[in-house]
This record gives C-alpha cells, structure tokens and sequence, in this order.
C-alpha cells in the first residue's frame, strides 16, 4: 500500500488525485491532504476516504502545511498547490525522504536544479504530473540519451487560437476561462490562452531534462491526445498519445515503476486526426519570452513566473487587459537580474521583488484600461 500525501486536494488535479486512488484502493491510500480554504470540500474528501489528517493551509500558514508534510509517514507527496506557494511544502516533502509527484510545475520552473540536488541528496523521487513531462519522462526512460535530438511539447492553443491577435484586447476573463479541450484550475487556463502555461514548461523541461532550451519545439494540437514527442537522431519520432484526462498522468506518477491498468478510457484510433501547427510568436510572446528566462538562468525564471502570476491576478480582477500579462512579464525581465541561484531564500526573494515591479508595472496599465 502506497501511503499519499495531498496537496491541493480540492482543485482540479487533487480531485483527479482522489480519483485514481479511488479506482486502486488496495494500491493507493491517502494520510493526509490539505486544501487554501475550501474546508467543507476538504473535509468531504476527508470523511469518504477517512484520511486522519488535514490542513487548511489558510489557516495554519505555509509553516502548517510543511509541518504535515515533513510528520506525516508516506512514501509520496503529491503537490497540486496551484503557483508559487507549492515551492516550500516541495522543500518540505524531499527533506523529510519523500517522493515528490509533481503537478505544481511552479517548483521547477522557480527552483528546478536546487530541487533536483535536493532530491538526489535525499534519495527521493521527482516524478512529473504535468501530462507532457509525464509523457517526455516515459519516452526518455526508454530511449537512449545518446539518440536524443529534440523533444515536442504540444499545446492546445488555449481560448484564443482562432481569435486574430487585434481581437485580444477586447477578451474577457469569461473568454479566457473557456478551454477548448482540457477541464484545469482558472489560473492555468488562463496561462493557456497566454501560452505562458507553456512557456513555463518549455522552462520545466529544460530543468527537468537536462535539454537545452533550443532543443525543445512547441507546437500547438488541437485535439490534445499526443502530449510530448521525441526526435531521434535517425529521423524517428516517438510520440506518447492518451485521451486529454490528468488521471492518466496521476496514475503514471503514483505507481511509478510499476504501470496499472487505466480505467480511464483510451485513444480511439477509427477517423482520428491529428494537426501540428507552429504556434505565431506574435500571438503568443509569452513563449519567446520563457526561452529567453531559461537561456539567462538564475533569477530570470523566477521572475517569469511572478510576473506572470501577478499580471493573471490583475487580468482576473479586470485591472489589464489580456495582452497586457505578456507585456508586465517583459517588462519584469527587462530588469536586472542574478545569473546564478545559489539557495532557495534568494528563490523566495527574488519573487518578492519581482512581484513588486510587477505591480508597479500593472499599475501604470491600470490607468489606461
Ligand atoms: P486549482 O486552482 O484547481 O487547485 C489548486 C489547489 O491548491 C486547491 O486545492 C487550492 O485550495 C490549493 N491552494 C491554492 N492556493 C494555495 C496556497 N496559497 N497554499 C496552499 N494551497 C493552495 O489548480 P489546478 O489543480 O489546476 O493546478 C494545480 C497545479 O497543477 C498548478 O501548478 C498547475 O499548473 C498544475 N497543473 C494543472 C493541470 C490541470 O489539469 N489542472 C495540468 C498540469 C499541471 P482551495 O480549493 O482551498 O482554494
Ligand atoms: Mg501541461
């Protein structure tokens, strides 16, 4: 028996979560979950799985939420914390011995190669949840490194990929919350539509891959059923197809080595199409401007991502308008900033201060909504 900790439990991949533990419950229990502040649905999940331990990390704070983590007895964490606040409680689930399944992609992408030196440090696990990694970490488990030539992540497009990019300034919140194929949290469905959902995880797959930024194409599919592809130096591609459910990657993580029976339906194959098309930067400059924070390193992903959480936050309350997210995250790294990250406190500083030029920056577009 597998003993689970997790984290987010209420949001869109905790629920999934829960999900594929109810499908293998004599594989997979739950010690102990944690939701922001959304208690009557925590303590639902709570009683039907009668998990003996919860946290509203509203309430008991951050410190709260890695004291559970770090007391807890599991063999793996998931972490579906959505943003920056999933950083601490990672730390907390490497340094107490756990395996770390990872949908919050912000852990990465903020702190990946001190993450990774943690994880090696204590003999622990990162597996990825984030459905393209997931299917990046099963390909490159069974394809000689040395053949290796370029990784594919694919893309839905988001809300917008038949919209013309005059069209954007006048999206809506409500536009941009409408996702063409895959069911997530707002914030990341927002990042869909920006494309800064994979910018961030051209960044991920850099950290957790060891791929130079180069190496790695985005293209956007429509029908979200292959999720990463894999080039190799004889012309070959490998891809990884699976229907668009974030169960399949949950499962993928939580019974890693091992590979269960999904119960989650398949690819039907009968007058299945499948389109690449490359996505326009000028459409989506949240993608070049991801290239450009892994390529300088150090703070700079750090502060693409607070940039950019801070900017949906401000679209969100209708403070922007949509195109302006793309512009406070340039805006953000146009500043200067470290090449090196030696610890995770300059990671949490480094956030600090970029969520304040942030908001300096969102202010000045404020006055011109
Ligand atoms: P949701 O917004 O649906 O859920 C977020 C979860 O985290 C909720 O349980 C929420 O609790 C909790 N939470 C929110 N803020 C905090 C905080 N400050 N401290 C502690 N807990 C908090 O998000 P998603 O499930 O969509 O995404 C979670 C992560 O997974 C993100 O990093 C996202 O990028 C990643 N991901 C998601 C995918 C998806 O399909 N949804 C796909 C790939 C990656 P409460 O309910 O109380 O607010
Ligand atoms: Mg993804």
């Amino acid at each position: 028996m597998k003993r689970i900790i997790l984290l987010g439990a209420t949001g869109s991949i905790g629920r999934s979560t829960l999900d594929v533990v109810r499908a293998h419950p004599d594989r997979f229990c739950v010690v102990a979950a944690s939701a922001h502040t959304n208690a009557r649905s925590l303590a639902r999940a709570a009683d039907e799985l009668t998990i003996p331990r919860v946290v509203l990390a509203g309430e008991s704070g951050v410190e709260g939420l890695c004291r559970m983590v770090a007391e807890t007895e599991a063999e793996i964490v998931v972490n579906a914390v959505a943003g920056a606040a999933g950083l601490r409680p990672s730390i907390a689930a490497l340094e107490s011995g756990k395996d770390l399944a990872l949908a919050n992609k912000e852990t990465i992408v903020m702190a990946g190669e001190l993450v990774r030196g943690l994880a090696t440090e204590h003999e622990c696990l990162l597996l990825p949840i984030d459905s393209e990694h997931s299917a990046l970490f099963f390909l490159l488990d069974r394809i000689d490194r040395s053949r290796i030539r370029r990784l594919v992540l694919t893309a839905s497009g988001g809300a917008f990929r038949d919209a013309e990019i005059a069209e954007l300034e006048r999206v809506t919140v409500e536009d941009a919350l409408a996702h063409p194929t895959w069911s997530m949290g707002p914030k990341i469905t927002i990042d869909s539509a920006t494309m800064a959902n994979k910018g961030l995880e051209i960044i991920e797959a850099v950290r957790l891959f060891d791929m130079p930024v180069d190496a790695i194409d985005v293209y956007i599919h429509r029908q979200s059923t292959v999720h990463a592809l894999v080039r190799t130096v004889d012309g070959s591609m490998y891809a990884q197809m699976s229907a668009p459910d974030m169960r399949i990657p949950i499962q993928h993580a939580l019974s890693y080595p091992e590979e269960l029976p999904s119960i989650f339906g398949g690819v039907e194959l009968d007058g299945l199409e499948l389109t690449f098309e490359a996505p326009d930067p000028h459409k989506y400059p949240a993608l070049d401007l991801a290239r450009r924070a892994i390529a300088l390193g150090g703070e700079y992903p750090v502060v693409y991502n607070a940039a950019n959480e801070t900017a949906v936050e401000a679209f969100v309350e209708r403070r922007i308008r949509f195109p302006a997210i793309a512009t406070i995250i340039e805006g953000c790294l146009a500043a200067d900033w470290e090449k090196l990250l030696l610890s995770f406190e300059q990671v949490f500083d480094a956030d600090a201060r970029a969520r304040r030029r942030a908001r300096a920056l969102i202010a000045r577009h404020t006055n011109t909504i």
